[in-house]
C-alpha cells in the first residue's frame, strides 16, 4: 500500500498547488462526480445555456476514450478541453493543472471538471476542487449513499437528477437523502431534472450563491 500513499501524497501537493491557483484568480472550481449515465453532461449542457451569459463558465471533461462529452459541451457554448485518461478511472490534480494550462480559465470564472463517471477512487484524489457535487439519478439505487459512503461523505452539493422519471422507478427520494445524511449530516441537496428544466433554479442559486463567494473573498 505504500505506492498508493505515495500516489495519494504527490496528489494532494499538486491539489493543493491547484487551489491556491484558483482562489488566485477567484475561480470556482466545481468537481462533478457521479456512476456513469446520472446525466453529468446533460445537467451541464443546460446550465451553460442558461447562464452563460451572466456567470462565465469553463469545463474540463473526464473521460476514458472520445470527445462525445466535450463536443457537446463546446455545442453548448463554453470553452472546454477534454481529459482522456485511457484506462485510468479518475481525474488527478496533475491532469488538472495541465488542462488549465492550456483552457486558461479566465478570472472570476466557474471552472466546472466532469470527473470520469465512478463513484469509488474520485472520492480520494482531491483536484483543488472548492466543492464536489455528487450526481444520482433516479434511475439509479437510493442506497447508493451508504454503499459508497466515501463520496457521499466527501461532497458539499448532492443533485438528485431525473426527477421527471420518478412516476416510473421504484425509488424513493427521502430515503436516499436519509442514508446520505447519514454519511454525511451536512449534505445540501437540490432535486432537478436537466432535461425538463424542473429544479434547475435551486442549482443555479447554489451556483450563484458559491461563486459570489469566491470572488467575494478576494475583493
Ligand atoms: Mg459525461
Ligand atoms: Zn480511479
Amino acid at each position: 500500500m505504500k505506492v498508493e500513499q505515495d500516489i495519494l501524497q504527490q496528489n494532494d501537493l499538486l491539489a493543493a498547488r491547484n487551489r491556491g491557483w484558483f482562489e488566485g484568480r477567484s475561480i470556482l472550481a466545481l468537481n462533478l462526480v457521479s456512476s456513469p449515465g446520472s446525466g453529468k453532461t446533460s445537467l451541464l449542457e443546460r446550465t451553460i445555456t442558461d447562464l452563460h451569459d451572466t456567470l462565465p463558465m469553463t469545463v474540463i471533461e473526464g473521460d476514458q476514450q472520445t470527445l462525445r462529452d466535450a463536443d457537446r459541451i463546446a455545442a453548448a457554448g463554453a470553452p472546454v478541453l477534454q481529459v482522456n485518461t485511457g484506462k485510468g478511472c479518475h481525474l488527478d490534480a496533475g491532469m488538472i493543472k495541465r488542462a488549465c494550462e492550456e483552457l486558461q480559465p479566465p478570472q472570476g470564472s466557474v471552472l466546472m471538471i466532469e470527473n470520469v463517471g465512478n463513484l469509488v477512487c474520485p472520492a480520494l484524489f482531491d483536484l483543488g476542487e472548492a466543492a464536489k457535487v455528487v450526481i444520482i439519478s433516479v434511475t439509479e439505487g437510493d442506497d447508493k449513499p451508504l454503499k459508497y459512503p466515501t463520496m457521499f461523505a466527501a461532497a458539499d452539493l448532492c443533485v438528485i437528477n431525473k426527477i421527471d422519471l420518478l412516476p416510473h422507478v421504484n425509488f424513493d427520494v427521502e430515503a436516499c437523502e436519509a442514508a446520505a445524511r447519514q454519511v454525511n449530516p451536512k449534505l445540501e441537496f437540490v432535486r432537478l431534472a436537466a432535461t425538463t428544466g424542473e429544479g434547475m433554479e435551486l442549482w443555479y442559486r447554489w451556483l450563484r450563491q458559491h461563486s459570489a463567494n469566491t470572488c467575494g473573498d478576494k475583493v
